[in-house]
């Protein structure tokens, strides 16, 4: 019996049906379309907590999928492997003609596509890749002489003149989807049989409301408000599409649009610059002597510094995934200032933590907090734990959230403030002036 011919779309950071480039390219392509999700055994392996709370919500939001496609008498096939091996498999399945996906910038997955690409090539499949998680990628927004920015003004500047010229965009996949591959419901394995358990997912759905972000320039700051739009996770694993947040930006908030800028910044930054991986941006940072104190690092991690509000943050990340960006910025801020600890420790910890986990936005803020990055604070403003919080959080109802037995008698803090300002003035000061 002749192999069924299809299309493939494969769906990796970008877990919706509306507004999807990728699979809008693939159903106008003339053959049913196959979405495709691979748990790919290079990335699960890695994780080291079998309660992985992304895990549980890819795993959740496929299931969720799987029951919108049940609607056209399609599914999506989920496996648990390798991609080679994945698209090794189906080929002996189907005749897959051709291969969709949408660009991926970090550096694994440029080496992923470039293996696939490689391998669908030797096998006569065409493999296309389109521009959808970003407004603007790569090169696009790059000063006159083409060379890239590395400070964030002229380049929102150049990318809202740029988008103003291009116009709104919009894929309308959503209303093609009876061209998809009609098909019996895949089961999706179980989190089990992939060596990981169901983690508890406390996250708000996005709050994209007028009237948040109205006020959003107002309510941005204070952590006990929900002030922000919650949209990170979401926007993350690309179950909104960036094109319909820059849209309602426009209508509402010019300050929202410029923290999304702020995310296609790093991401420009990440794809220009791929050596901040590793590397201070500036790389005279590198020079700074970290403390790496062990036992510190360790109560920092569970938010037992005796600063409420660094405390109170860092166990909204343990037990949510998520933290305030207000409170990211102190808790970033005094782990490499207060307690002279390297950035990378830091980036790792919140790497593992956040379900918005994403390496350039995190790399890029991490690297700013530490100074040594693009666009960063100069290194001797130093954020003082009492006063943020007594300017954000004035009647101390996000420490109390999460910090239950916060009272008067509290835990010390672990370093006097002023004592760590000058140590890390000097520690900075000595370095960079080699
Ligand atoms: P909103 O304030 O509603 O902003 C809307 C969107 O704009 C966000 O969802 C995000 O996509 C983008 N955005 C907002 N602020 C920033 C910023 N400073 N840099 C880049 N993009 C931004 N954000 C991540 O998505 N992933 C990370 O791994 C991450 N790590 C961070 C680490 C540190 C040390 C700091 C200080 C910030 C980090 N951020 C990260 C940025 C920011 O804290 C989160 O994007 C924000 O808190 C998410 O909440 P929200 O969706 O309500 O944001």
């Amino acid at each position: 019996m002749s192999k069924p011919s299809i299309n493939v779309c494969w769906l990796r950071r970008d877990l919706r049906l509306h507004d999807h480039h990728a699979l809008d390219q693939a159903l106008q392509a003339g053959l049913p379309v196959l979405p495709l999700f691979i748990f790919d055994q290079h990335i699960l392996n890695q994780l080291s907590d079998k309660a992985d709370k992304r895990v549980t919500f890819i795993h959740q939001t496929l299931s969720r999928l799987n029951e919108e496609l049940c609607r056209f008498n399609s599914s999506i096939c989920v496996v648990h492997d390798t991609p080679l091996h994945t698209f090794q498999q189906l080929l002996e399945k189907f005749e897959v003609k051709e291969v969709f996906a949408n660009h991926d910038y970090e550096p694994y997955a440029v080496t992923r596509d470039q293996e696939i690409s490689g391998f669908l090539s030797s096998n006569h499949i065409r493999f296309h890749t389109f521009k959808d998680q970003v407004i603007f990628e790569k090169s696009e927004v790059m000063k006159p002489d083409n060379s890239p920015y590395t400070v964030f003004t002229p380049y929102s500047r150049l990318w809202k003149k740029r988008y103003f010229q291009i116009g709104e965009q919009r894929f309308l996949s959503e209303e093609k989807l009876s061209g998809l591959l009609k098909t019996e419901i895949f089961p999706i394995p179980p989190l089990e049989a992939m060596g990981f358990e169901e983690a508890t997912l406390s996250i708000s759905p996005p709050q994209l409301s007028e009237a948040i972000l109205i006020n959003y320039h107002q309510t941005r700051n204070l952590p006990s408000v929900p002030g922000t739009s919650q949209v990170s996770t979401y926007l993350r694993f690309g179950l909104v599409s960036v094109r319909e947040l820059v849209r309602l930006a426009q209508q509402h908030s010019e300050t929202w649009l410029n923290e999304l800028i702020w995310r296609e910044f790093f991401m420009m930054i990440l794809y220009q610059f791929p050596q901040v991986v590793d590397n201070s941006f500036k790389p005279k940072y590198d020079r700074i002597p970290w403390r790496n104190d062990e036992e510190e690092f360790d109560r920092w991690c569970k938010g037992e510094t005796g600063y409420p509000i660094v405390d109170a943050g860092m166990r909204q990340l343990n037990e949510t995934g998520w933290m305030h960006n207000r409170v990211r910025m102190i808790v970033a801020s005094f782990l490499v200032k207060h307690l002279l600890i390297d950035w990378r420790w830091g980036e790792a910890y919140f790497g593992e933590k956040l379900l918005d986990y994403e390496l350039a936005s995190n790399n890029g803020n991490w690297q700013w907090a530490a100074g040594g990055g693009c666009d960063a604070a100069p290194y001797f403003r130093i954020f003082n734990p009492w006063t943020q919080a007594k300017k954000f959080d004035p009647k101390e109802e996000y420490v109390r959230q999460w910090v239950k037995e916060y009272d008067d008698s509290y835990i010390p803090p672990m370093v006097d403030h002023e004592f760590a300002r000058k140590r890390a003035l000097e520690t900075y000061k000595r370095a960079l002036s080699i």
